[in-house]
């Protein structure tokens, strides 16, 4: 029998049921390392500013430098391929590295304080901020260079909306998790990290202050971006780079949600929100424990 759960801040019903086609990942999406054309091609890499939009943000802020040239750690510029309101990609470094993994804190405290001064340049216009990454071609990452995606939408996106109740039920959520202990991965600078307990998939992961915390965008996210690098690094090292997407979702009390893309979503976890974990979050936490 299946074990039922749900998921308090969504309404997600997972069906967790391990070992129902072997290990998790056996045959799954994996990310393949560069090849030559990647690497001679890539517009985000450092020196072939002109393959994208004039750039909108680069950190750390250098005087003198002319726009568009080398010398930059994070940039941000314009999606070229913009579906609506205005999308922004955030190239996370200036070399050809493809995952938050192979980031230090620094370069990631970078990347935070860029999501950040979007986020602010959105508010200033009554817009709110949705960030995200997508890693490998099966999270939908269309070039392989680590980067962000965020979007200055008019209104809070309906499944960040769906997640406000009343009362909060991640602070909840998180007691409950800190009392049974079996699915906390980490805790670091007033952080958590848990594979929770009605994970959708294996591996999910959930990241979030301890404390009920409103702002996103605020001290903590370059923390938050360093336990989920650990979690893809871990990932990595348990069998190969795997693709996942990752966003921020403010919900009242902010937190990273990290999904691993293992597995392919068919119709009845599109279709009816039933979703079926063949590794339940309690193994995946002791495995990213290591
Ligand atoms: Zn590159
Ligand atoms: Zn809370
Ligand atoms: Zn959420």
């Amino acid at each position: 029998m299946a074990d039922l759960r749900v998921d308090p801040l969504s309404g997600r019903l997972v069906a967790v049921a391990p070992g129902r086609s072997g290990r998790p990942g056996a045959g799954a999406a994996r990310i393949d390392p560069p090849t030559e054309h990647e690497l001679e091609t890539c517009p985000f890499c450092e020196g072939r500013e002109d393959r994208t939009p004039p750039e909108v943000l680069v950190l750390p802020e250098t005087p003198g430098r002319e726009p568009n040239t080398p010398g930059w750690s994070v940039r941000v510029v314009p999606n070229k391929y913009p579906a609506f309101e205005r999308p922004e990609v955030v190239i996370h470094a200036p070399q050809h590295v493809r995952s938050l993994a192979e980031l230090g804190r620094p370069q990631l405290e970078l990347v935070a304080e860029a999501w950040r001064l979007r986020a602010a340049a959105a508010a200033a216009e009554g817009k709110v901020l949705f960030a995200g990454v997508n890693e490998g071609r099966a999270a939908g990452a269309s070039l392989p260079h680590s980067h962000s995606q965020i979007v200055a939408l008019d209104e809070e996106p309906p499944i960040a909306r769906a997640e406000r109740h009343d009362g909060c039920r991640l602070c909840a959520l998180l007691e409950r998790e800190l009392a049974e202990e079996t699915r906390v991965v980490a805790e670091a600078e007033g952080l958590i990290l848990v594979c929770p307990y009605a994970s959708r998939a294996p591996y999910e992961c959930l990241i979030a202050p301890v404390e009920h915390e409103e702002n996103g965008f605020g001290p903590r996210l370059g923390a938050a971006f360093e336990l989920a690098a650990q979690v893809l690094g871990r990932l990595a090292e348990l069998d190969a780079p795997r693709p996942a997407n990752l966003w921020l979702h403010e919900s009242g009390h902010w937190h990273l949600e990290l999904l691993p893309r293992l597995n392919v979503f068919a119709a009845f976890e599109l279709g009816a929100g039933h979703y079926i974990n063949t590794l339940a979050p309690e193994a995946a936490a002791a495995e990213l424990r290591g």
